[in-house]
């Protein structure tokens, strides 16, 4: 069975691998170099117990809120659009705690047993950072932090073993943190790797396992006959194959309209930037949480990743946005001193977004053999493996697993 993958991204690329150990082919297709997508620019985190969908209770007065402010950590650009209407429409719905909790659980399930893969990939001689020092969510809003006490009891049920910290238990953890902070919630098990070089080794692995990687050939045409794609096209040049998977990140919704009327499916760009500057000894990854920044320390480096900025699809950078991330943890670090403009090589990535905040996986409407694995927003990094896993299975195998359910393109008007 041969699959033509578009899309070289984490999610693409971490499939490809999967089908590859099952038994498949695979021609994996990318608009430019494999890898440079939000794959690239993301904190690196695999962080299941953060895995809710992001609207929830009080997104919509946050969003109003922040609206305003020009270098907020959520920015919604205004439209009058009808795509970009119903999608907001999308998203109100779904900010609420009953949704944002069976959100999570479904991530959790589709993580579940996966995170360990990371480990696996290594030895199979895939060689990229990845450290097991789990992942610190500071807290200095307390309702803040008991909205995420709430899933505690869920997390746990996983298997996660939060630690929650309250008071100076916090600054006990972590001393760099400064009064501000009231409390935390740490995940032991978490892991944060090195997202450059963790694609960087797929494609090194998966060219040693004999896949094809087609770079620069951005995907521009569909030809579908009873119910079947056939082939997808860039330009002239044309791929056949048995399976279709359309794997384009936050692109995907222009590319899943390529296999006809009715099969596309709603997916907005969220972007975020991150930088790299000197290291500075947290302890592990942490996530400052009512600033929306997240701090990974890296060997010799930190990387500091924010904003979730709804807009068109621009990887352009906004220097406002760069700005106020580097100076958010003044407010929560001790002696904490940002980097100047000219030490810095900021970088925009997008998300991949559904209204819902729910990835979208599964087959694609009135299509036989096209599928479809986006929309995993903040948390591609995290959900890659269990992706994989389960999308490999329903290729390979026609095997509906369960876990799908929650995150079938059924659950949008033209989906199935
Ligand atoms: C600032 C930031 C921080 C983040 N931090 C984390 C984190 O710590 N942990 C976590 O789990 N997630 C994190 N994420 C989210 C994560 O990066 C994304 O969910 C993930 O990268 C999505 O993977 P993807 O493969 O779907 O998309 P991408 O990585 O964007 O890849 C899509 C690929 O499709 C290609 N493409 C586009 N159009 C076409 C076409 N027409 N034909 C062929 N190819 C095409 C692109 O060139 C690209 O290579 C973060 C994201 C950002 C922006």
């Amino acid at each position: 069975m041969h699959t033509v993958v578009i899309g070289g991204g984490i999610i693409g690329l971490t499939t490809a691998y999967h089908l590859l150990q099952a038994g498949g082919t695979v021609t994996v297709v990318d608009a430019r170099a494999t890898g440079l997508g939000a794959a690239d620019v993301n904190a690196g985190w695999v962080v299941p117990g953060d895995a809710m969908p992001l609207p929830g209770p009080g997104a919509v007065a946050n969003a109003l809120k922040w609206m305003t402010r020009s270098d907020s950590p959520l920015y919604i650009r205004p439209s009058l659009k009808l795509d970009f209407l119903s999608f907001m429409f999308g998203m109100f719905r779904a900010s609420n705690g009953r949704a944002q909790r069976a959100g999570l659980e479904a991530s959790l399930k589709l993580a579940e047993d996966s995170v360990h893969l990371f480990d696996d990939y290594r030895a199979d001689g895939m060689d990229y950072e990845l450290h097991h020092e789990g992942m610190l969510m500071a807290f200095q809003d307390q309702e803040l932090m008991g909205h995420h006490l709430g899933y505690v009891d869920l997390t746990s049920r996983f298997g996660l073993e939060p630690t929650v910290l309250l008071g100076d238990d916090v600054r006990a953890h972590e001393p760099l943190l400064n009064d501000s902070v009231r409390g935390g919630l740490y995940y032991p098990k978490d892991l944060h790797l090195d997202p450059g070089a963790f694609t960087k080794a797929l494609v090194a692995r998966l060219r040693a396992l004999g896949a094809e990687i087609v770079e620069n050939a951005p995907i521009d045409g569909a030809e579908v006959r009873d119910g079947r794609v056939r082939s997808v096209s860039s330009g002239a040049r044309t791929f056949t194959g048995d399976a279709f998977l359309v794997a384009a990140g936050a692109w995907s919704g222009n590319v899943s309209k390529l296999f006809g009327a009715g099969v596309g499916i709603p997916i907005r760009p969220g972007k975020g930037y991150c930088i790299e500057m000197a290291p500075y000894g947290l302890r592990s990854a942490t996530n400052l949480y009512d600033s929306k920044v997240a701090i990974t320390p890296f060997d010799g480096r930190l990387r500091i990743a924010g904003t979730m900025e709804f807009g068109p699809l621009d990887e352009t950078i906004n220097q406002v946005r760069v700005q106020a991330i580097l100076r958010a943890p003044s407010g929560w670090l001790r002696d904490w001193e940002p980097p100047t403009a000219t030490e810095i090589s900021p970088r925009a990535g997008m998300r991949p977004m559904a209204p819902d905040g729910m990835a979208v996986l599964g087959r694609l409407r009135k299509l036989d053999n096209g599928y479809v694995a986006t929309g995993h927003g903040m948390m591609g990094v995290t959900l890659a493996p269990g992706t994989a896993r389960v999308m490999t299975d329903l290729i390979l195998h026609g095997r509906e697993n369960a876990v799908l359910d929650p995150f079938s393109p059924a659950r949008f008007r033209g989906g199935r």
